[in-house]
């Protein structure tokens, strides 16, 4: 199976990637590991392919700031083998460790992986209704299979999961997305970068028409403790189920930093706000995690398949926090 012709151009540049972009129906090529498979299932028929992989936007450094730059270019294997990432970070690496597989990540960008569609069944098979994939059809998942779609975040039109691990991972370490456009850069909080489906479920993000994602910046985070856990159907190439990245950091035997964000269950990384807030001040104790793990799933709104993911949530936080939590 194959997807409909397209004309390609390979950018020169930025700026050059940034006016074909902003034509109705490009799509922009790094790694090609969710564009292709989605052009050959026919859920993608850009008009135009954009190839960017040779832009020079692939460099990983720190700056003086102590800010980790990431190209939007960068592999994800070689972030994941960077030395510096891994000392200070590791929580980006421990996320990209559990996505996909070595291939994947070998050809997988930090900023395709932003970029990459929901895995839900329907959006990925052309003969069935998908708002997503083809507004005003319908959602095949809502009274379907859905037992890997939303608890939270979902609207009448689309109940699909976000499947990016890293973006998971960068909204718990308080990352910044640069974006291009060709009205300038801006930055956005890498919890702004994914939108809520409401009646208009075809757009992920909150990019605008054209606009490419340049950098990742992350600052630092001393002091902390951080882990990813990662649940799902197998040990490895398979998306998450549920998710957790959480970040934590004690002093003088008190909560003074706590991030967690859950993977697997919304359509975007999912911050579990009140999770964090009831455990800031708390001495890092069984019964402050259970709160936190009670907390987490407060207001989840599940469908006919998915309920087992409350519980599986409300553990997997729990489990999370007692991993960072634990005394060194
Ligand atoms: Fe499409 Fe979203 Fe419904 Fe899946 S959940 S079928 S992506 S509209």
């Amino acid at each position: 199976m194959s997807g409909a012709a397209f004309d390609y151009l390979r950018a020169g540049d930025v700026g050059q990637a940034l006016a074909a972009g902003a034509r109705p129906g490009a799509a922009y090529l790094a790694g090609g590991t969710d564009l292709m498979p989605l052009w050959k299932a026919r859920a993608e028929a850009p008009g135009l392919v954009v190839d960017i992989s040779r832009l020079p936007l692939a460099g990983i450094g720190v700056g003086d700031e102590g800010v980790l730059r990431l190209g939007a270019l960068a592999r994800l294997s070689d972030v994941a083998a960077d030395p510096a990432v891994a000392g200070r970070w590791p929580l980006a690496v421990e996320a990209i460790r559990a996505s996909a597989s070595g291939q994947v990540r070998n050809m997988g960008t930090v900023g395709g992986v932003l970029m990459q569609r929901t895995r839900c069944a329907y959006f990925r098979n052309d003969a069935l209704a998908c708002n997503k994939r083809a507004p005003g059809s319908g959602c095949g998942a809502r009274a379907g299979e859905n037992r890997g779609h939303a608890i939270f975040g979902a609207s009448a039109a689309c109940c699909a999961t976000h499947p990016s691990d890293l973006a998971v991972a960068l909204v718990a370490l308080d990352a910044e997305i640069e974006a291009a456009g060709r009205g300038g850069t801006r930055r956005i909080a890498a919890g702004e970068l994914h939108r809520l489906p409401e009646a208009t479920p075809e757009a992920d993000t909150v990019l605008e028409l054209g606009e490419l994602i340049t950098a990742v910046e992350v600052p630092p985070c001393p002091g902390t403790r951080s882990t990813y856990l990662k649940v799902r159907d197998r040990a490895s190439f398979e998306f998450a189920v549920v998710s957790v990245a959480a970040v934590l950091r004690v002093q003088d035997g008190r909560i003074a930093h706590a991030r967690l964000v859950a993977g697997g269950v919304a359509p975007k990384p999912w911050r579990l706000a009140p999770s964090e807030a009831a455990l800031l001040g708390k001495a890092p104790t069984e019964d402050a995690f259970a709160e936190a793990a009670a907390l987490a799933v407060e207001g989840a709104e599940p469908l006919a398949h998915n309920g087992f993911k409350i519980e599986l949530l409300s553990r997997a936080v729990r489990r999370a926090l007692q991993t960072v939590g634990a005394p060194a």
